[in-house]
């Protein structure tokens, strides 16, 4: 696919035309902070924002939806809850928003399809942009591979200034440029320019982990009895934000609400954190990870070793955001390195 090139000035005109047939969800400042929402002008979305607060991923995964409803009688009923598709696009994603709706595609629509999250995904469009700088210091895409989207993206724009390149990664994302915007090719100088940009934008990512990510499964794994896990444990609260801001965490408790007549009823799910005590709580008040300790690694070896194994994907896009919002600062970066220490004097 050519690159394309859309003037800065242009961008408006293209965002007035998605607005036309799209609901366009874009990043929006509000009280010093940027967040994604749904935006009816173009000015209101922030392009060139440092990060969003929370992940794309309430988009496609909310706190809490239905997923059934029943009635009981002597014709039991139960039927499934899926709410009609509303076309959107997602307009700004950051790579690492990019690589963590990968994840959840993965986990959710490969081998056992969730039909909700299956409708809002396929109809959801993603135009992404690049990032050239590090958004602050907790952010370690770069060392988790996900500074790069890998073509994760319909449509994918880089700053050159005046103008923004557009790779394009998908049919959906090529018509829309067609229909909705005044692109053109781009010059082989603006070819070159964009390879420049992506030079400095690398030199302007540190690296932060001390090995290299794809050895952290066998790292992690190599250490899951080491004492560091009830040291880490003495500074965490169990609080749980770090699991209600992170990009790929989708554990999901699911409930049973009863109507007073006692016949009607639906099933609903609802965001979880595997940090809090009741996660791990089962049938008969057992709890399979009843210490601290215990639900902070486990945090650790889902993000580092779990998810990768299963999906074969990084479970963790060094987003940063749990540690923005963690109290005691647990940062995943300085863990996996403190690991790795123990892992290479052992
Ligand atoms: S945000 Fe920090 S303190 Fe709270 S559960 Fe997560 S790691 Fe522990
Ligand atoms: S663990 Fe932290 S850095 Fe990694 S994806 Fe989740 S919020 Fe981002």
């Amino acid at each position: 696919m050519p690159i394309m090139i859309l003037g800065k000035e242009k961008v408006p005109q293209f965002v007035e035309g998605l607005l036309r047939d799209y609901q366009v969800i874009g990043p929006r400042k509000k009280d010093g902070f940027y967040l994604f929402g749904p935006v009816s002008k173009p000015e209101e979305i922030a392009l060139e924002y440092p990060i969003a607060l929370y992940p794309p991923r309430k988009f496609f995964l909310p706190a809490k939806e239905p997923v059934l409803r029943f009635r009981l009688g002597e014709k039991p009923e139960v039927e499934p809850v899926v709410e009609p598709p509303t076309p959107k696009v997602l307009f700004g994603l950051h790579p690492c928003d990019l690589h963590s709706t990968r994840l959840l595609d993965a986990a959710f629509l490969k081998e056992n399809p969730d039909a909700n999250y299956e409708t809002r995904r396929r109809n959801a469009i993603f135009v992404g942009i690049d990032c050239l700088a590090p958004c602050d210091e907790y952010a370690f895409c770069k060392d988790m591979g996900t500074l790069d989207p890998k073509g994760y993206y319909d449509l994918f724009l880089t700053d050159l200034g005046e103008a923004y390149a557009v790779e394009i990664g998908s049919g959906r994302g090529e018509e829309l440029l067609r229909k909705y915007s005044a692109a053109r090719e781009a010059t082989k100088a603006e070819q070159s320019k964009l390879e420049e940009v992506r030079k400095d934008r690398d030199k302007n990512f540190p690296s932060r982990l001390k090995f290299d990510a794809s050895k952290l499964p066998e790292i992690l794994w190599s250490r899951f009895n080491s004492p560091y896990w009830g040291e880490l444990a003495k500074r965490c609260m169990g609080c749980g934000s770090c699991t209600l801001v992170c990009s790929t965490c989708y554990c999901h408790d699911v409930l049973d609400r009863v109507e007073l007549n006692l016949t009607e009823g639906e099933r609903i799910r609802v965001w979880d954190s595997c940090l809090l005590d009741e996660f791990a709580k089962v049938a008969g008040g057992l709890n399979f990870r009843p210490s601290l300790e215990q639900r902070l690694r486990h945090r650790f070896y889902r993000k580092g070793k779990y998810l990768w194994d299963l999906l074969g994907l990084p479970g963790c896009v060094g987003c940063g955001r749990c540690t923005r919002h963690c109290l005691a600062k647990i940062n995943p970066i300085e863990v996996f390195n403190d690991v790795y220490q123990e892992y290479s004097q052992a």
